[in-house]
């Protein structure tokens, strides 16, 4: 079941014309998510890992349940893999803050791409420069996928991090044959390969096993799930080389006056009273969408939409579409750019309709850069979007743009 059959489940497009095409910026909430909240605080709010009565006993089973499904989610091995973050910027600063600065030093080397969201490269940069590293950046080829041709040249003995994006909330999916290739070479100079799923996380089946990474971030709010919350796996070969980063309740097993004692993953990065009820919206987010469809189906029912969205904006002079988007070529979202307008001015005409896209560099300036652009408009679908949707996207651009 997808597209117009669930729609009547989220309650935002309940009695609305709305069309929400923003979907790579944030997803809207099924009615069981908001009630998973919403009862959660009526009748079951208590902290976790800290209260012996009934109440906080259930609230640290309800927490830790999700935990146990997150790691089953993405095939991670060990629930101890999994920390509840508050979203994917979270994650990757603090793989940078508790991996990173304990084992990146001067002269060594972080492999990134164009095609980075700056979450998943800010961070790079600004550690690179604390610890006098630097960052590498592996190349692109004109088809905007990851260039796997000459990896060693790329990744060397000096690497010791490669960060990148399992799929571009730009240009879409990346190839996941070139990511194998990609860590595997970074395995064998001993580097760590960091994979942002924030896009991922809602379109395609992830497998960290499979992928074989190190680490992996994505948030809650892009998969159906509230905001504030996210999570950061790190496989468990890691967990050794993690030095806390926030320190305080929580993440500790004992406290002296001149030292402490720290937990173990995942409660070593957990420091705090954590997001519970939004960890437990994030399990029905989840559950929501492992119930309702497949991820065959989704990837069917989306490409659609945007082959729908492609076609229609060819015939449009003037108009290049960013990335390749072939015919067999799946993908939840497409960016365009208009030789004659802004994107602002585009995403303005298509709010005065009711229709939101996005506007900008979407957090991605070296891509628009690459691709000799400032700006771009993207259009972005998830699993309540109809053809309904599509068409009045495309009627609004085709009068706006020609
Ligand atoms: N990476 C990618 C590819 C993204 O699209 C986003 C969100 N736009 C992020 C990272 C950061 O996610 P968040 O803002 O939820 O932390």
């Amino acid at each position: 079941m997808i597209g117009k059959e669930l729609r009547s489940q989220f309650p935002i497009f309940r009695d609305s014309q709305l069309v929400y095409l923003d979907n790579a910026a944030t997803t809207h909430k099924p009615q069981v998510v908001i009630d998973a909240l919403t009862d959660f605080y009526t009748r079951r709010n208590a902290p976790v890992h800290r209260g012996i009565y009934p109440l906080a006993e259930a609230a640290t089973e309800q927490y830790e349940a999700v935990r146990m499904q997150v790691a089953r989610f993405i095939n991670a091995k060990s629930p101890k893999e999994i920390v509840f973050t508050s979203g994917a910027t979270n994650g990757c600063n603090l793989v940078a803050e508790a991996w990173g600065l304990k084992n990146i030093g001067p002269g060594d080397e972080i492999v990134v791409s164009v095609l980075e969201h700056h979450s998943n490269l800010l961070p790079w940069q600004r550690l690179a420069q604390r610890v006098g590293a630097r960052l590498v950046w592996l190349p692109v080829t004109a088809d905007v996928q990851f260039d796997s041709t000459n990896l060693d040249s790329v990744i060397t003995d000096k690497t010791k991090l490669v960060a990148l994006t399992l799929d571009s909330n730009v240009v879409g999916p990346m190839d996941v044959a070139k990511l194998k290739l990609i860590t595997k070479r970074a395995h064998a100079v001993g580097a760590r390969v960091l994979l942002d799923a924030a896009q991922a996380v809602a379109h395609q089946q992830i497998d960290v096993q499979e992928l074989d990474c190190d680490f992996l971030v994505f948030s809650g709010h892009k998969v159906y799930g509230p905001t504030g919350v996210g999570v950061l796996y790190v496989r468990q070969e890691v967990h050794a080389c993690l030095d806390p980063y926030e320190v305080g309740g929580g993440m500790v097993y004992e406290v002296q006056q001149q030292g402490s004692v720290w937990r173990a993953m995942p409660q070593l990065l957990e420091a705090g009273t954590p997001p519970i009820a939004q960890v437990i919206g994030l399990g029905a987010a989840l559950s929501y969408l492992t119930q309702v469809t497949t991820w065959a189906e989704l990837k069917t029912h989306e490409t659609a939409l945007v082959n729908q969205v492609r076609i229609s904006l060819e015939a449009i002079p003037g108009v290049t579409i960013l990335g390749s988007h072939k015919d067999d070529q799946k993908s939840h979202l497409l960016s365009f750019s208009s030789k004659k307008y802004h994107s602002h001015d585009i995403a303005a005409f298509c709010a005065s309709q009711g229709i939101c896209v996005r506007a900008g560099h979407h957090c991605c300036q070296p891509l628009h850069d690459f691709l000799g652009v400032d700006n771009s408009v993207r259009v972005s679908f998830g699993i309540y979007n109809t053809l309904d949707d599509v068409h009045r996207l495309t009627r609004c651009l085709s009068q706006f743009l020609r």
